[in-house]
């Protein structure tokens, strides 16, 4: 349920309304746009309610969200959420690009490929120290050691870091490396996983799961906002289908779904989403205009020599020439790229 308050109303009737939903029982979250102030009345709320709600000072109208997530809708915040993580802005007007190893290996080969995606470009480096597999023989991480690997790739290009974090008990030490928590597909319903970065004062990139309706995904989104973290981005990154030829099928159709039912960014990962190198550069293509937010690209100094992904990973050079292509598309749809970290 929503309660819109009225043109002119104050903050101490808003206080006022957040004071007795608690009374109550309810969660109050308060979304303040240029045009109206929201309170997303979140809890088990009755038709009844909406009667009640309307008689309280300041309040202009009730109105029932028919969706089941309610917080990651755009019936409660109409504006786009705009994350902005250093000098990047996530959700703005221009496209961001995360790019980097799928794992961190070491440190020569995360500085290599941080230098070349900066140098490209790119705004944000991306590299797993803890990495989901589905076979428990493949390289699964460094943990903390590539963390600090990470931060000091950080620390030499000044480009904000974006890791995943495959445990509850594990958020709180990835949260000191970490500008962003990434929340792999494995996990997109691990709800305990998603409290915890819900509570967490970090950014989070929610992957789609591999099998995962919007809808679920969206309720996913929720989970992490209803503990008070209104920093979400989700990120589509292929899904399984009958298609065996790419290791997903990338649902560009979910960019625009996503950006009509919901106001957090959405970030498209061709990489994972199709498996194949020769792919990465059409589908990031076709996201941007499609309308994404921003590309996660998987890059590697030597990707036959990659522990993982390698198959998908993109040379140096190709991911140089991905981004001119990139600039090109934006522009053709009337956006910008986001602004270049500084040399
Ligand atoms: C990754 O980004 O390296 C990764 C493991 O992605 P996903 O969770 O989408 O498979
Ligand atoms: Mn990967």
């Amino acid at each position: 349920m929503l309660i819109v308050m009225r043109q002119g109303s104050s903050d101490r009737e808003l206080e006022d309304i957040l004071g007795k939903l608690a009374q109550m029982g309810f969660g109050g979250h308060v979304s303040k746009g240029v045009e109206r102030t929201v309170v997303g009345v979140v809890g088990r709320t009755y038709p009844e309610l909406k009667d009640t709600l309307e008689l309280w000072p300041g309040v202009s109208e009730v109105v029932p969200i028919s969706r089941p997530y309610k917080l990651s809708s755009r019936e409660f915040q109409p504006h786009d959420t705009r994350i902005e993580v250093g000098d990047v802005a996530i959700g703005g007007d221009a496209v961001v690009v995360m790019a980097g190893p799928c794992a961190v290996e070491s440190e020569e080969q995360v500085l290599q490929a941080a230098r070349a995606v900066k140098a490209a470009g790119a705004n944000i480096l991306r590299g797993g120290a803890f990495k989901p597999s589905t076979s428990p023989y493949t390289f699964r991480g460094l943990g903390e050691e590539g963390l600090k690997i990470l931060a000091s790739a950080r620390e030499e290009t000044g480009m904000p870091i974006i890791t995943e974090v495959m445990t509850p008990e594990d958020v709180e030490m990835v949260c000191r490396y970490a500008d962003i928590l990434q929340v792999g597909t494995r996990n997109m319903q691990n709800f305990i996983l998603l409290d915890e970065v819900g509570k967490a004062k970090k950014p989070v990139m929610l992957k789609r799961g591999m099998s995962a309706t919007i809808q679920e995904w969206l309720l996913s989104a929720e989970y992490i906002m209803a503990q008070g973290n209104r920093e979400v981005m989700l990120c589509e990154r292929g899904i399984r289908t009958f298609e065996t030829y790419t290791r997903n099928t990338m649902d560009i159709s979910a960019v625009p779904i996503i950006q009509k039912l919901s106001h957090l960014p959405v970030i498209a990962d061709p990489s994972h989403g199709t498996g194949k190198w020769y792919l990465v550069a059409p589908l990031a293509l076709a996201a941007v205009a499609a309308g994404a937010d921003g590309l996660m690209v998987e890059v590697h100094p030597d990707p036959e020599a990659a522990l993982k992904d390698g198959a998908q990973s993109l040379t140096f050079e190709n991911f140089e020439r991905l981004m001119s292509q990139v600039v090109g598309v934006a522009e053709s749809v009337g956006r910008k790229m986001a602004r270049r970290i500084p040399a």
